[in-house]
């Protein structure tokens, strides 16, 4: 049976910025995708925007790592020449109703180190002379980035540090032994591969991957929930400069308008079902709810305007009726399984928080060696 030092199960951008971490600090490192190619799942179904630190409770995870995570990232996007834009977003407050909650999030970002700007009526017509609010936020450290080539630069360095990239390989089965890790794989060469590091970064499938650790104990392994979204592109030209966010739902962040950075103009995600397993499928008859939530703030939205875009689900640990889980990174100290870290409801803000929570893995792995 072969060893190797360490094994990143999942090629998203979570598993990359991982895999990345662990290679440069001098670990082995194999990444088993079961995917034909990296970053397909998540990671390419979502809004590509580096997320400012607005929403999470102060002390969560989700707020220190968003925070930290978007600062390792614009530094990382200027070092490697990853295309990215300091765009902007509004949050805004359409009706009178919802000034306590746009209040709530001001004090939120705050006390997350994330100071935003107060904005009147008229400010908000000045910016965005479409957008009709009552008040609105300014976050000026909010961007968007190309997260395709995000995810090249973070395999490209992890294999210059010596990692190995191995696509059409699902970890399958799994086993924990005196000896370390015992991982099998399928695909067309199946095999056994015994590791002293794993992590599991299987995104959708992480806690079904932890059931399939024999092992590891079930208790430790959270619910799995799956919250799908739609995104609608806009044909015609866009008349937003920055990116424009309602007040957010209970499990997303409102329908909102995202910009590319080819400018093309999408709506969403809208949250649209808890299905029992992920699919892609663009559900029918969702137009009128998006035209009704758009409009809210921008009522010129011209009938016929919306295409069908494409879907993405968030991996979440609570359900439709709790409130909104952090996310869940268990390492040794947590479930007593020596070398074996799992990344549970790596949801919003996953990809503006990714490199920081490679560093946080590699902490979790060096408190339990
Ligand atoms: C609709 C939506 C919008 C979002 N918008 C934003 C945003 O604007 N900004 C932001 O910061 N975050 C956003 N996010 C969150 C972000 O996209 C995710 O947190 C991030 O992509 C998660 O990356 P990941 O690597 O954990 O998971 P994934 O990208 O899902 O990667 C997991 C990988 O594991 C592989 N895999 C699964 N099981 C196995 C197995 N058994 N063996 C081998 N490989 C396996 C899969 O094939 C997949 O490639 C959004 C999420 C959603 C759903």
């Amino acid at each position: 049976m072969e060893t190797i030092d360490a094994i990143v199960i999942g090629a998203g951008v979570v598993g990359l910025a991982v895999a990345r971490e662990l290679a440069l600090a001098g670990h082995e490192v194999l990444i088993l995708e079961a995917s034909e190619r990296f970053g397909t799942q998540t990671s390419s179904r979502n809004s590509e925007v580096i997320h400012a630190g607005i929403y999470y409770p102060a002390n969560s995870l989700k707020a220190h790592l968003c925070v930290d995570g978007k600062q390792r990232l614009y530094r990382y996007c200027a070092e490697h020449g990853i295309a990215h834009r300091r765009i902007g977003k509004l949050l805004v407050a359409c009706d009178e109703a919802e000034l306590p909650q746009l209040a709530s999030y001001r004090e939120r970002s705050a006390a997350n180190g994330v100071p935003l700007q107060p904005l009147t009526a008229a400010d908000i017509h000045c910016l965005e002379p479409a957008v009709r609010a009552v008040a609105g936020l300014y976050s000026a450290s909010t961007g968007i980035i190309d997260s395709h080539g995000f995810m090249l630069a973070l395999l490209g360095d992890a294999e210059q540090a010596g990692a190995l990239l191995i696509t059409r390989t699902p970890v399958v089965a799994g086993c924990i032994t005196a000896e370390g890790i015992v991982l099998q794989t399928g695909g067309d060469e199946p095999c056994t591969l015994r590791c002293r590091t794993v992590v599991n970064s299987a995104g959708l499938f992480a806690q079904e991957m932890a059931r399939h650790l024999a092992g590891f104990p079930t208790d430790q392994v959270p619910p799995t929930f799956y919250a799908k979204g739609h995104y609608f592109t806009m044909s015609g030209r866009t008349p937003f400069q920055h990116l424009v966010y309602p007040m957010p739902d209970r499990a997303g962040l409102g329908i909102h308008v995202t910009l590319d950075l080819g400018g093309q103009c999408k709506f969403g995600p809208d949250v649209s079902g808890w299905p029992a397993a992920p699919d892609d499928v663009f559900e029918l008859g969702l137009e009128d709810k998006f035209y009704r939530a758009i409009r809210r703030y921008y009522p010129d939205l011209s009938d016929g305007a919306l295409q069908p875009g494409y879907t993405g689900i968030r991996p979440k640990i609570t359900g439709p009726t709790e409130a909104a889980g952090d996310f869940l990174i268990q390492g040794p100290s947590v479930h007593g399984v020596a070398g074996l870290v799992n990344l549970f409801g790596i949801e919003s803000p996953g990809l503006t928080a990714s490199l920081a929570i490679a560093q946080r893995v590699l902490h979790e792995l060096r408190q339990g060696a």
